[in-house]
């Protein structure tokens, strides 16, 4: 049976987008998949409020993580981690023997702007990385302020994995000054998994040019030199039927408007956060909330993995929490194309399990 994901990632695909997907397949290196590309990257640039080139990789978001940690550290890179997807940027790092330093905070806490401010003037770093929105906390990092540290500071390429967020809380890579901005088709953008993007600014391509050894796959400078110099196209085969159904996805989301869809992932936390207040405590500084996932702290001792299986009779399924945070925690995404009244009828049917009583007109 097909089950309505409240999960962070992969996400509920609408028929229309499936549908999509089984277009017959067109030769990578004719003009029609250069238009293809072209036209997701024009569409792209306006969800990211960017001017930066937009690069595809048929993988998933982790792989252009690897691809900006490795293409663009020259000198050594800052890993600024309040989580899970955050010591993942650390761990690409090590594995790759770039030189990096990860600086942490406690789980359920933001970044702070002070604390970059504080590593980037030993002037050892030129890279530096931030989670946007740490899916196994529930915290939305101000990368706006971070930003403006950012930009006191001449060298440093800048790179958020917006992986949970793009799509569905608005990001302005230009004004924040972000060099590389990450995300993964299937969470917000509500895309089955199997492609990433990312923006890739003038100043990181500058950088990457300085960089000897940035493998093949992910190469970010390849990818870059072959969208400028072969007119939009792919180094390797792309996976064009993602890429068909990614620019129908972004047609349903230009047509939603920007605005209003960031406004409906901000409705949809909304009722998911007064509803985890009303019966529970929210585990994330209320001061840098997500939009797109509400952490919720098991403070009632429920055992989350026997709700979800009652709930998934339902035709429903929510996240236990991450890591160490499982059953200490448990995670309801809101994200992609659902809507405040699909948000209302996941809680319904929890209400009904754990035997709540909440009225959820008035949420
Ligand atoms: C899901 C997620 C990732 C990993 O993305 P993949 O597409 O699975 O590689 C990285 N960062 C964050 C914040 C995520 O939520």
């Amino acid at each position: 049976m097909s089950k309505r994901l409240f999960i962070p990632g992969p996400i509920d695909v609408s028929q229309d987008i499936l549908d999509c997907m089984s277009t017959q397949v067109i030769g990578h290196r004719g003009k029609e998949a250069s238009q293809l590309q072209q036209d997701i990257s024009e569409k792209l640039q306006k969800l990211f409020y960017t001017n930066s080139t937009i690069l595809l990789s048929t993988s998933s978001g982790t792989g252009l993580m690897e691809g900006a940690i490795r293409s663009c550290t020259s000198k050594r890179a800052a890993v600024f981690s309040c989580g899970s997807f955050g010591n993942r940027w650390y761990k690409i790092g090590i594995s790759n023997m770039i030189p990096v330093d990860l600086f942490e905070v406690d789980l359920g806490r933001a970044i702070s702007p002070e604390m970059v401010d504080k590593v980037l003037s030993t002037g050892k770093y030129d890279l530096i990385t931030v989670t946007h929105n740490e899916t196994s906390t529930g915290i939305r990092n101000p990368i706006e302020a971070i930003g403006e540290v950012v930009k006191k500071y001449n060298d440093i390429i800048y790179c958020v994995d917006a992986v949970s967020s793009a799509g569905g809380i608005k990001i302005e890579v230009d004004k924040l000054g972000i060099d590389i901005c990450i995300t993964s088709v299937q969470k917000a953008l509500g895309l089955p998994p199997g492609m990433a993007i990312c923006t890739f600014s003038n100043k990181a391509v500058q950088r990457a040019k300085k960089v000897p050894y940035r493998g093949t796959y992910f190469d970010l400078l390849a990818m870059y030199e072959y969208i400028v110099s072969k007119n939009y196209q792919y180094p390797s085969t792309p996976s064009l039927s993602h890429m068909f159904a990614l620019n129908f996805q972004l047609n349903q989301i230009l047509k939603e408007g920007l605005e209003n869809r960031f406004a409906r992932h901000e409705d949809m936390a909304r009722i998911v956060r007064n509803w985890a207040r009303e019966h529970f405590q929210i585990f994330t500084d209320e001061n840098y909330l997500s939009n797109t996932l509400t952490v919720i702290k098991n403070t009632k001792g429920i055992s989350v993995s026997n709700l979800n299986k009652e709930l998934q009779k339902y035709g429903y399924e929510i996240a236990n929490g991450y890591g160490g945070l499982k059953e200490k925690t448990f995670r309801i995404s809101h994200m992609g194309d659902y809507t405040v009244d699909d948000v209302k009828s996941l809680l319904k049917n929890i209400n009904e399990i754990l035997g709540f009583k909440t009225d959820l007109s008035l949420l």
